[in-house]
């Protein structure tokens, strides 16, 4: 006779649950996310949250790591949600309380890189409402770029891989995508970023290295190649998932691409960051 691996009592001749039982495990994972996300996204508190997670979780027979995994799974979502229409405080203030009641640390909720995405949004909301973010960014090494005093440093991407047009013909007769102005007070939302990846068949590939982000430039350092790009200069931007591309102002500029960073942050940075 085998046992339900549910419920754990007898389930009949070679079966191994219930269906009923399995109905409940189910179901009870579905309303576990759905209950997570409408908690975080409504006005409401978080007071009941963790006592109701509690009862389905004893009535869906659903234990630690389907937690872990279901708590993750409804961050992610709720995030990407919130990230349409950009951050507000008071968004962000419930998500820290989200995050202080689940317990869960910053490596389970940035298994897709959501909590990541939240820093990102808040640096954002300082940007486009014009106010300069005062962070504290540590690098493990010294960056290699001499910035400007009356620039400040928002954010370093690593491992960034930088590619050139090989020839302005060539890249003409080979463009993805769609360029945006470099515009201020836009917002892009994140979603419009998702399943563009950098194309760079057409692109030379020159190096990689640190990309550093400023309030006035992009630096880029390789040990094959230093680059450093005013706002002021750029006429437009490609946006992509994973990566952005960089027109620059006159005839003889090339199209630049940075790839392994996030394009809708950087994308939406530059724009609002832009005097020009
Ligand atoms: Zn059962």
């Amino acid at each position: 006779m085998g046992k339900c691996i549910y419920c754990g009592e007898k389930a009949g001749f070679f079966k191994k649950k219930h269906q009923e039982c399995e109905l409940k495990f189910n179901e009870g994972q579905l309303s576990y996310v759905n209950l997570i996300k409408s908690s975080i996204l409504s006005e409401g508190n978080l007071s009941n949250l963790a006592d109701n997670l509690l009862q389905i979780r004893q009535a869906s027979f659903l234990n630690d790591e389907h937690h872990h995994n279901l708590v993750t799974i409804a961050f992610d979502q709720s995030v990407a949600q919130l990230l349409e229409d950009g951050l507000t405080i008071a968004e962000e203030e419930k998500i820290t309380r989200f995050c202080d009641l689940m317990q869960l640390g910053q490596d389970s909720l940035d298994k897709n890189g959501s909590y990541q995405k939240l820093g990102m949004a808040a640096i954002l909301r300082e940007i486009t409402e014009g106010r300069i973010p005062q962070l504290n960014i540590r690098t493990d090494s010294p960056l290699p770029f001499l910035f400007q005093k009356s620039e400040t440093l928002i954010w370093v991407f690593a491992q960034v891989e930088y590619y050139e047009q090989r020839t302005r013909t060539e890249y003409q007769g080979a463009s993805h995508g769609v360029s945006l102005k470099v515009t201020k007070g836009m917002y892009y939302r994140a979603s419009a970023f998702k399943g563009k990846p950098v194309q760079i068949s057409e692109m030379k590939y020159i190096g990689t290295g640190i990309l550093a982000l400023t309030t006035k430039h992009v630096y880029f350092g390789s040990p094959e190649k230093k680059v450093k790009i005013p706002f002021n200069k750029l006429i437009s931007i490609e946006p992509y998932e994973d990566g952005i591309g960089l027109h620059k102002d006159g005839v003889s500029a090339k199209h630049q691409v940075f790839r392994n960073i996030d394009g809708w942050f950087t994308q939406n940075a530059i724009t609002n960051l832009n005097q020009g």
